[in-house]
């Protein structure tokens, strides 16, 4: 009998031959600066640990805490098994970190997109997305089963014109951007797009996952950062970036909130956050709220290494965030570019088509608060190096 599952083997292969099949690579250490990266000690340039939360000491013990007292699993969702009380703190604890009224966390980041946006959208509604938004979020517009009118990237004006189009001939509608793009590391103009949106009756929500633990004061995320407090109606976040764990968030109206305790569908159908997870969160969120320091090294960071790879000649694109992109052009040369700087100790992925467009293949180099002066120095030589021996300055 034919194999039913021959087309898996063709599909794969066809990535394969298009150099787009991901290659996994395997760590035998902790996040942090520095990694075991098959075998082979690398410095870190690839992971979301915006603070070097990830492997911090008080997450670490805070989960073994917890676990002693309350096991590892919730071993059913909320609605059915109950909810323990530091899930009830985490998401009164985020509240107040983002300062509103409420939150309500999910299993991850992605989940969050996946329920809050069919929770606010259906049919007879219409939802207004970047061009470039998260995969998460278009998943979300779908399953929603609105009108999706994608708007140009990051350009309000076109918004607008959108709005003025098509606002009319739907029930409800949704704007929603991301707000840290995770592939150019450019900020949406969300002042701009409020200023739009309030015009036309929608409901405006930021996936803020790349702006959280990294914007505004203290890493309070992109609200803060325009001083939008009051004004966004729905802040999407995870704390899988820089709060270094795992976990989904939608934070907003307490009436939103509630309304998501009762629609959001991986909040009713999935079993909630690990005891672990909850508690690393929860000591997250003390540490930003501790102190300044780990944002303010970040971003110190970020600035003395952008600034030394532009003097070197470099095209970092639009980057005005710690993700910062290495422009190359074609695929086959950022593939190159990756692979040389692993052969120099160095651990940063080359992304091309179809996560970013054809001909704008790059090198992402993620800045963490976890590198010292020395680790920035020793990546620096290496891009110089590789960037030299192939042509590229
Ligand atoms: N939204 C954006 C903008 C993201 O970049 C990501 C992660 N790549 C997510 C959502 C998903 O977050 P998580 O890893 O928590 O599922």
């Amino acid at each position: 009998m034919a194999d039913k599952l021959a087309w898996v083997d063709e599909e794969l292969q066809a990535l394969k031959d298009a150099g787009l099949y991901n290659h996994i690579r395997t760590l035998g250490s902790p996040q942090g600066a520095w990694l075991e990266v098959d075998g082979q000690r690398a410095l870190n340039f690839c992971s979301n640990n915006y603070l070097g939360l990830a492997n911090h000491p008080k997450l670490v013990a805070a989960a073994k805490v917890a676990m002693d007292k309350y096991g590892v699993g919730p071993a059913a969702v909320r609605t059915i098994a109950g909810t323990m009380d530091i899930h009830v703190e985490l998401d009164r604890r985020l509240a107040d970190f983002k300062g509103v009224e409420a939150a309500i966390t999910f299993q991850s980041g992605f989940a969050a997109n996946l329920g809050v946006i069919p929770a606010l959208v259906g049919k007879e509604d219409v939802v207004f997305s970047d061009r470039l938004n998260h995969a998460s979020i278009i998943d979300g517009c779908r399953l929603s089963r609105a009108k999706i009118i994608a708007y140009e990237h990051c350009d309000e004006t076109d918004l607008e014109q959108q709005l003025k189009d098509h606002r009319g001939t739907y029930r409800r509608a949704l704007v929603v951007t991301d707000g840290v793009f995770s592939m150019d590391g450019d900020i949406a103009p969300l002042d701009k797009i409020y200023a739009v949106t309030q015009n036309f009756d929608a409901v405006l929500m930021v996936d803020d996952a790349h702006g959280e633990g990294v914007l505004g004061k203290g890493g309070r995320g992109i609200v803060d950062h325009f001083d939008l407090h009051g004004m966004v109606d729905i802040e999407i976040g995870t704390m899988s970036k820089a709060f270094g764990v795992m976990g989904g968030v939608a934070a907003g109206d307490a009436k939103v909130v509630e309304w998501l305790q009762q629609r959001g569908r991986p909040f009713l159908f999935s079993s909630a956050m690990t005891v672990p997870d909850v508690a690393a969160c929860l000591a997250s969120l003390e540490l930003l709220e501790e102190s300044t320091e780990l944002v303010d090294r970040l971003w110190a960071n970020t600035k003395m290494f952008k600034d030394e790879l532009k003097k070197m000649g470099f095209d970092i694109g639009k980057s005005a965030t710690p993700i910062t992109p290495v422009m190359l052009g074609e695929a086959q040369l950022a593939q190159e570019f990756s692979r040389e700087l692993f052969s120099a100790g160095v651990f940063a992925m080359a992304i091309g088509y179809p996560t970013v467009p054809k001909g704008a293949a790059r090198i992402r180099v993620m800045i963490s608060a976890a590198h010292s002066t020395n680790d920035l120095e020793e990546g620096l030589e290496a891009f110089s190096t590789v960037g030299k021996k192939l042509g590229v300055v």
